[in-house]
């Protein structure tokens, strides 16, 4: 056991959620400390779509002003057939009507701000610390790491990811994640290698997803500053969870993953089959996606007792077509640590109003995912189920969190 000062809460979970929850519990004062299994920050995964919902909590976090430089800004998304012709345009971002366009950036520049920013502000996250179970909840917690070393809390919060450790403490019986019957395989090209027209505006090409009615979806996406490099991925459906049917061989055999994603690459127009001409084996992806059943509760609240709260994926993990995973664990631990950080209201209830409202959100970002995934797998699979008119997106990216908090603790407080 450590002998510092017990933190009053215990993040676990290194990832941008725990990350963003430790930044966001300091600016109310709220002291943390962040526990990660892993030995050093990750490193990997490319880069992330960041919408004006998710960068208006960095900014009010004081981190987007550090990113930004660093991401490629944009606001829309193409749909464009197998012949390369427009038939849809997706809006994610504009500064105009959200104040934000949307914004593409690596991981690690992300996760190396919040570090840098917690660093500043003296907040401490320990790396090599994986959390195994709680060991008593009666006054506060008290937790034990693989390793049999302690820690107390008052309150301990699950930022651990999909495949959490710290839900099975509100939810003993609850089975792992299941496997949705789709993955993501990446790679990264230079956008040089697309041969788009000389002089060409790279925001009027790309983002794009190019859609073959028989062989589904190709997505192709810029990142890095000047987007001189591109992100190309395919979905696709397989029967079995790769995980346990050999997904460790899929990865080791890059050529197999290479071949995935050049596999009908002439149906569609130049640009993808420029884009898979020659894809280089270092920066090669393959995602499964789960999905963890709608929770009933995201946290433990009882008067005397220690807390439990999830976050993030660990409360509920959106599929990634939607790229709203990261936008959406933003947005739980931002108002999280707004209600934590009130104290005109009586205990539980905000973290009442929290999940309510927050679930509400996340249920009808999962609709919209249906919708995208239809648009991106073959036509004879979902024809009669795609929604042709246009996304209505103000709900998701123009929300005021501060305001609706804010609102909710004048009607509540205390007399
Ligand atoms: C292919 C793909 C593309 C995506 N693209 C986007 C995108 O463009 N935009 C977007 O918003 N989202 C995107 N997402 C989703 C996004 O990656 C996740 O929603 C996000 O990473 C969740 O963050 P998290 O911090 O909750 O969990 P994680 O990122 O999984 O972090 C959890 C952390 O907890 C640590 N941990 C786990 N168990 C323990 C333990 N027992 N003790 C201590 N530490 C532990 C892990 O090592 C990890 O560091 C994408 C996901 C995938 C798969």
């Amino acid at each position: 056991m450590s002998t510092a000062q017990p933190p009053t809460t215990a993040i676990i979970g290194a990832g941008i959620s725990g990350l963003s929850l430790a930044l966001a519990l300091n600016q109310q004062s709220i002291p943390c400390t962040v526990y990660e299994s892993r030995s050093a920050p990750l490193n990997i995964g490319g880069a992330i779509t960041l919408f004006p919902n998710g960068l208006r909590v960095l900014d009010a976090l004081g981190i987007y002003s550090v990113i930004k430089p660093q991401g490629y800004s944009f606001d829309a998304l193409y749909f464009r057939d197998a012949a390369g012709n427009l038939t849809e345009t997706h809006e994610f971002g504009s500064e105009a009507k959200y104040g934000y366009s949307a914004l593409r950036v690596y991981r690690h520049v992300l996760i190396n701000a919040l570090l840098a920013a917690l660093k500043d502000r003296g907040v401490r996250v320990e790396y090599g610390r994986k959390f195994s179970h709680v060991i008593t909840d009666d006054e506060g917690i008290t937790f034990a790491f693989t390793d049999g070393s302690q820690e107390p809390a008052a309150i301990l919060v699950g930022a651990d990811g999909i495949h959490s450790t710290v839900r099975k403490v509100l939810y003993p019986d609850l089975g792992p994640p299941s496997f949705v019957g789709q993955i993501a395989m990446s790679a990264a090209v230079p956008t040089a290698q697309l041969n788009l027209p000389a002089g060409a505006d790279l925001r009027e090409h790309l983002p794009a997803t190019f859609v073959s009615q028989q062989h589904g979806a190709f997505v192709m996406a810029p990142q890095g500053p000047d987007g001189s490099e591109v992100i190309i991925a395919k979905q696709k459906r397989v029967p079995v969870d790769p995980r346990r049917e050999g997904l460790a061989a899929m990865l080791a055999n890059k050529e197999a993953h290479i071949a995935l994603l050049r596999e009908n690459a002439d149906a569609f127009p130049d640009i993808v089959k420029n884009a898979v001409s020659d894809i280089p084996i270092d920066q090669l992806f393959v995602w499964p996606f789960y999905v963890v059943p709608r929770l009933e509760r995201w946290a433990s609240w009882e008067k005397g007792r220690g807390r439990v709260v999830i976050v993030g994926d660990a409360a509920h993990a959106i599929p990634p077509s939607s790229g709203q995973g990261v936008n959406q664990a933003l947005e739980d631990v931002y108002m999280l640590s707004l209600l934590l950080g009130n104290k005109g209201v009586d205990e539980a209830e905000p973290l009442g109003f929290w999940q309510k409202y927050r679930q509400a959100r996340v249920d009808r970002i999962l609709k919209l995912v249906e919708q995208i995934d239809l648009r991106r797998l073959p036509t004879d699979e979902v024809e009669e189920k795609v929604v042709k008119e246009p996304f209505e997106l103000g709900w998701l990216y123009g929300t005021d969190l501060r305001g609706d908090v804010d609102a909710w603790v004048r009607d509540n407080a205390k007399e």
